[in-house]
């Protein structure tokens, strides 16, 4: 999809599932069932889709996936489903090396989201998997991955991202701004603090990476919150506000985690948040931008 200068792809790092309950908190399965096709074991299927934003000489990925680093118990227990090297092939394959990625933005520092961040390099040591881009993080959530509760221990692999900073690519970003011309971030922190949505501005519209804020399209709807957050009341507040704000200024949202639909338009009609448009950023809307 173009946008004023801008150009935004879709690539993918594979699927995985997670539990469909902890997906939706307090949600009952027969409303999100309707929804969300659960597994023999109650798992439901994860796209890991992050966002290839351009202009000009600027290459940015938002979120790059779990990468290849799972053993076979994480791979059974997540139902991992990758090719090796899976994001950076599909970006290959588009003749986009991974050299040339200028900017990494991490929404966080959740396994799913940047994981991928890292690879082991030929000589069986890690490496940061797109050596020469800058690394965004908000320093919030940086200093919390590096001391995570008990109940999201299991979210992170923090030794791993000591090397990015020791390699000089770690940029930390304090609250919300523009941290280069056009992109700004915005920290929800009801899922992990220092969560960030990742807004590019265009001047033609703009487009939202919506991470773990709202995972899936269904959860357009308020109350449809993960049981994974932290403080889910906030998430509350921070979905009404990004979303009344991405109703008024016509925001593209894309999905990071939603296996079929990649990007949507939201309108507020009958009381609730609901899609307006929903499309691939390949095809765009067809009320225009494309
Ligand atoms: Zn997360």
């Amino acid at each position: 999809m173009k946008l004023g200068d801008w150009t935004f792809r879709a690539f993918h790092d594979g699927r995985f599932k997670l539990d469909g309950g902890a997906m939706f908190g307090v949600v009952p399965k027969v409303m999100w069932e309707k929804h969300h096709r659960a597994d023999e074991a109650n798992r439901i299927d994860l796209d890991l889709r992050c966002l290839l934003a351009e202009q000009g000489d600027r290459r940015i990925l938002v979120d790059v996936g779990m990468g290849d680093r799972w053993d076979e118990k994480k791979r059974g227990v997540f139902a991992i489903e990758r090719r090796p090297n899976q994001l950076v092939a599909e970006l290959a394959e588009a003749g986009i090396t991974r050299e040339s990625v200028t900017d990494v933005i991490l929404t966080h520092l959740h396994f799913d989201h940047a994981g991928g961040a890292l690879r082991e390099g030929e000589d069986g040591q890690l490496e940061p998997t797109f050596p020469n881009a800058r690394h965004w993080v908000q320093k919030r959530h940086w200093d919390w991955a590096g001391h995570p509760s008990e109940r999201d221990r299991a979210s992170f692999r923090r030794d791993d991202f000591a090397l990015l900073d020791e390699a000089g690519l770690l940029e930390l970003a304090d609250g919300s701004g523009e941290i280069m011309p056009g992109v700004r971030v915005t920290p929800v922190s009801g899922h992990t603090p220092g969560q960030q949505v990742v807004e590019f501005h265009t001047g033609q519209g703009a487009v939202a990476f919506v991470a773990d804020l709202i995972p899936f399209l269904s959860q357009l709807h308020v109350p449809w919150i993960m049981g994974f957050d932290l403080n889910p009341l906030l998430t509350v507040t921070e979905k009404k506000q990004f979303l009344t704000r991405a109703v008024d200024e016509g925001i593209v949202l894309v999905f990071e985690h939603d296996p079929v639909h990649e990007a949507a338009t939201v309108t507020f009609t009958d009381g609730r948040f609901r899609p307006a448009e929903v499309f691939t950023l390949a095809d765009g809307p067809k009320g225009g931008g494309a």
